[in-house]
């Protein structure tokens, strides 16, 4: 059975040239990071020419990078590291944004803060103006993602900055799903505080980065050692921080051309699924959208039994990120955007990335046509 991974946003295949670079680190001389001797040093400079990179990607400095264990992780300690010890914090966020990102910021309202979580429009935007229609004297963030997971919607983050900076009010931007796929730069978004992740750019899992504007109050959420300026103690993943560097440096090398040939695969097989099968409809398609992402609906369908026929016949999808308590598998992301839940639940995430040709659309929707027609009783 040909098979097809279309599930991109999840999770990426490790590009074979970013495991050469984690092999060749792991199989170097055992040295930790922080000791003095030549075997430590030689671990160091793996670990800084890795960061070097992964700052080159973002239009960062390499001294203002911190690796993390995650993308999860980033957010948890921008989010968590910029409350601090305040009392009453206040932060704006919105409803669009990943678990990653809303569970630390339930967290601290739940500790006692006061969070905003900002509506988006029909389209899967989020509206500057209401973002700062939130902010108060006090607030201490705004968390607002750069592109979404599920529907690829890529939020107007560049369009607070000055007015929050104006304010006082440090500006954090999740750019787990954006880097790597589209230009992101620290300056040109007047950032503070930027999220990505190795796994979602042909990088290892379990490695993340956090970039943090210098002169930014921020407090660690974990205890231990100087490492990572004192951010983030702990050994570092040496092998895994290598592979990061060596994804970043290939993900800014091919991002244009790559940007281009995955927006055109994606466009095509958006068309051909709205010629041939009755009953779909394209989510946020009328917002700017990463170029690999396409959330779709099929009328009358269960999201989740589409996922599994896919699976069956060798098509991986998704239907989004993580479940809500009241919708089951409905994508939040959707139900924010307004859409009916019933609508929701029959909505499937497609996500493609570098490695896919021409014949791999025509395959999709080959399958993706057989799996409709087999759970609406057609015949084909
Ligand atoms: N933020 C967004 C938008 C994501 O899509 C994800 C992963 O799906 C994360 C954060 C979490 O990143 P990680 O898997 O590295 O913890």
């Amino acid at each position: 059975m040909t098979r097809i991974y279309l599930d991109h946003n999840a999770t990426t295949p490790l590009d074979p040239e970013v495991r050469e670079t984690m092999c060749a680190s792991l199989s170097e001389a055992p040295g930790n990071p922080s000791s003095l001797h030549a075997w430590g040093q030689a671990a160091r400079r793996t670990i800084d020419r890795a960061r070097a990179q992964v700052a080159g990607l973002v239009g960062a400095l390499p001294e203002h990078i911190v690796f993390t264990g995650s993308g999860t992780e980033a957010d948890n300690l921008a989010i968590l590291g910029v409350v601090g010890r305040s009392r009453r914090p206040h932060l704006v966020t919105t409803s669009i944004e990943h678990q990653a990102v809303l569970n630390p910021c339930r967290h601290v309202a739940e500790a006692g803060g006061a969070v905003e979580f900002v509506p988006v429009e029909a389209d899967g935007r989020i509206d500057p103006a209401r973002v700062l229609a939130s902010v108060r004297d006090g607030t201490a963030l705004v968390s607002v993602m750069l592109a979404n997971n599920d529907v690829g919607t890529i939020q107007p983050v560049e369009a607070l900055s000055s007015a929050l900076r104006a304010r006082g009010v440090l500006l954090h931007t999740d750019a787990v799903q954006a880097a790597g796929r589209i230009p992101v730069n620290v300056a040109t978004l007047g950032i503070d505080l930027l999220s990505f992740s190795a796994h979602k750019l042909h990088g290892p899992q379990g490695i993340g980065a956090l970039f943090v504007r210098p002169g930014t109050p921020l407090a660690p959420i974990a205890f231990g050692g100087r490492q990572e300026r004192g951010l983030r103690p702990g050994t570092e993943n040496v092998a895994a921080i290598a592979g990061f560097g060596k994804a970043c440096d290939l993900a800014a090398a091919r991002l244009a051309a790559d940007a281009t040939r995955v927006r055109t695969l994606r466009d095509r097989f958006e068309a051909l699924v709205l010629a041939r099968i009755p009953g779909t409809a394209i989510n946020g398609a009328s917002a700017p959208r990463l170029p690999n992402t396409s959330n779709l609906t099929f009328a009358g369908l269960d999201g989740e039994m589409l996922v599994i026929h896919l699976d069956l016949l060798g098509l991986a999808a998704s239907t989004g990120s993580a479940c809500t308590a009241t919708d089951g598998s409905a994508s939040h992301v959707l139900i924010a955007m307004g859409v009916s839940s019933a609508v929701a639940r029959s909505s499937v995430r497609f996500s493609f990335g570098r490695g896919h040709g021409e014949a791999d659309v025509e395959l999709a929707v080959d399958l993706l046509a057989r799996a409709v027609a087999l759970m609406r009783g057609e015949s084909l």
